[in-house]
């Protein structure tokens, strides 16, 4: 999973560059970022409890769309949530947090 581990690193840089605004009130800003990438049989369970009581919740769904997020916990879903997302946005139709 070290590309998991790049991408978070990416992520964090783009944090500390400002270039993600929103992520000033990330929820998961103050919280450990390795549980957002559950790896074997760790749950998501904690993770998608964060998202749902984040108030950017939709920007990050959003950036993690926009971007192809291939790995962690974006917005409350997984990758493999996210993916059976893309469709929908091809069409135009809206996608929920
Ligand atoms: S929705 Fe989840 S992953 Fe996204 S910024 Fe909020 S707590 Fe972090």
């Amino acid at each position: 999973m070290n590309e998991a581990k790049d991408k978070m690193k990416s992520y964090l840089a783009d944090m500390a560059n400002d270039e993600l605004e929103w992520h000033k009130e990330a929820v998961c800003a103050q919280t450990d970022p390795e549980v957002f990438y559950p790896e074997g049989n760790t749950t998501t369970k904690q993770a998608k409890a964060i998202c749902k009581i984040c108030p950017v919740s939709s920007e990050c769904l959003e950036y993690a769309l926009s971007g192809i997020e291939a790995y962690g916990i974006w917005g409350g879903k997984t990758a493999t949530e996210r993916l059976k997302m893309l469709p929908l946005r091809k069409i135009g139709r809206p996608v929920s947090v």
